[in-house]
């Protein structure tokens, strides 16, 4: 299995190469060559999480890595969840469940993906002897999952930017409390915005880099964390009904990566009704799949931060493969003015979307009702991005038939603010309230000037 860039300009990439270089040279996301099918007889009479990783990871993996490799490595990656299968399933109703994906060390779901990355990436270095910088910029549970991650790996540093603004004091402290001396949690001047911007000009002239040192993005457009998350959606469907009849998957979703997971399990074999692409009220995704109007807004400040986003970087997957059916052409010219035009795409081939998908926009208001009323009326408390896939699948419940999963993307605790303004109890204590507790370690630096690439260079 090889891949290739949706711009169609950096193409025979084997799983080694993407998994180092992230993004694509013509700006373009990797994609796989082909959608390998995964065989659901062989699934169905696997019991566990692992197991079921053993059948679909590999299928990306073989350019670089034997079976017996990644066999190994999966029994290693996914480690310090709470729960021994590291998903749980609350059943709502006869016809909703919710799928808890934060369980994992940091209290996310994106443990799943970054576990997997973290553990390719230290392969990669061991196996060429090369070692490694992780830079990135966080807006919410990236940068905690991505330093958790990488923390035991002595090949690789971390340096995540904690921007000003809106993140809980949980989630900063998840980062400014690790200390390890590979681990530099940086609060940055400025807003998420400038944050990446930084990033990116860091990845442009990698001024602070040894020879001989990789550069590593961990933001959700590399292809190992789709993977990671491609495999619990065929687990919850083997463990719901057996992969025998087509779920309904509300998700939670800011840069469309956890949808665009779904997507891929279900071009890989697993049945699939439709996909609730839930958001709040930072709509772009909404306004395309309602009005095929796909047009970059201002940043809203919402109580599910890790959502608030202005562009979703891997719809340009989805366009790219339903919409487009593998033309790179078309993609690249729908790109060649993005942000500065919005995309709109044919209106007959914008059409297609029903058959798959569903949208919707949930403002705050709607969040924290939403948070509410499982909670009176099942006893159910989820945090305000769980929520946000909830309200969309009581709002939309005409629409559905059969079975509906809301996936829940983060433990409530990490939100005793939106739970308190809801009129939500505190979540129990667990892992999260002891850090509190703990002492913050953080270099408080500009992002208006070089002292960040300075900082990196001084502590490689
Ligand atoms: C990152 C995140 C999301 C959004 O995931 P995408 O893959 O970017 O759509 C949703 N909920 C939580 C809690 C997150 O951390």
């Amino acid at each position: 299995m090889l891949f290739h860039s949706t711009r169609g300009k950096d193409n025979n990439k084997t799983f080694e190469e993407i998994l180092m270089q992230g993004l694509a040279k013509d700006g373009g996301l990797f994609m796989p060559d082909y959608w390998p099918e995964v065989d659901l007889d062989n699934l169905k009479n696997l019991d566990n999480f692992i197991d079921v990783a053993k059948k679909i990871v590999p299928l990306f993996t073989d350019s670089s890595f034997t079976n017996i490799e990644v066999e190994h490595l999966l029994d290693r990656t996914w480690h310090n969840f709470d729960k021994k299968d590291f998903i749980d399933i609350f059943e709502i109703n006869e016809s909703v469940s919710i799928l808890e994906l934060f369980h994992g060390p940091t209290a996310a779901f994106k443990d799943f993906g970054l576990q997997l990355a973290a553990a390719f990436f230290n392969k990669t270095l061991q196996k060429q002897k090369k070692t490694a910088i992780v830079f990135g910029a966080t807006s919410g549970d990236t940068g905690s999952a991505a330093i958790d991650a990488c923390k035991e790996f002595d090949l690789i540093k971390t340096f995540i930017l904690i921007p000003e603004g809106n993140m809980s004091e949980i989630q900063r402290k998840q980062m400014t409390t690790v200390h390890k001396d590979n681990v530099f949690p940086i609060l940055a001047s400025g807003t998420f915005d400038d944050c990446q911007d930084i990033v990116k000009r860091g990845f442009n002239e990698r001024t602070f880099l040894k020879d001989d040192q990789y550069l590593l993005a961990v933001n959700s457009i590399n292809w190992v964390r789709i993977i990671g998350q491609i495999c619990y959606y065929f687990y919850v469907s083997l463990k719901i009904n057996n992969l025998s009849s087509p779920l309904n998957f509300s998700v939670p979703t800011g840069n469309f990566g956890n949808v665009f997971a779904c997507y891929a399990a279900s071009k890989m074999g697993m049945p699939l009704s439709k996909i609730i692409v839930a958001v709040n009220s930072n709509d772009i995704l909404d306004r395309f799949f309602r009005n095929n109007d796909y047009s970059k807004e201002k940043v809203n400040e919402t109580i599910s931060p890790s959502m608030d986003i202005s562009v979703a970087s891997n719809f340009e997957r989805l366009l790219y493969d339903f919409y487009f059916e593998g033309d790179t052409k078309a993609c690249s010219q729908l790109y060649s003015n993005f942000p500065n035009s919005k995309i709109e795409i044919d209106s007959n081939i914008w059409k297609k979307s029903s058959q798959l998908f569903i949208s919707y926009s949930s403002d705050d208001k709607a969040t924290y009702e939403c948070m509410k009323y499982y909670f009176n009326n099942f006893n159910y408390v989820m945090d305000p991005h769980t929520a946000v896939a909830a309200d969309a699948v009581y709002k939309l419940n005409d629409k559905l038939d059969g079975k509906t999963i809301i996936l829940s993307t983060a433990d409530p605790a990490k939100f005793p603010l939106a739970l308190k303004n809801a009129g939500l109890p505190p979540s129990l204590p667990n892992k999260l309230s002891r850090i509190l507790d703990k002492k913050e370690v953080a270099h408080r630096l500009s992002s208006k000037d070089d002292s960040i690439f300075e900082f990196i260079k001084n502590n490689n």
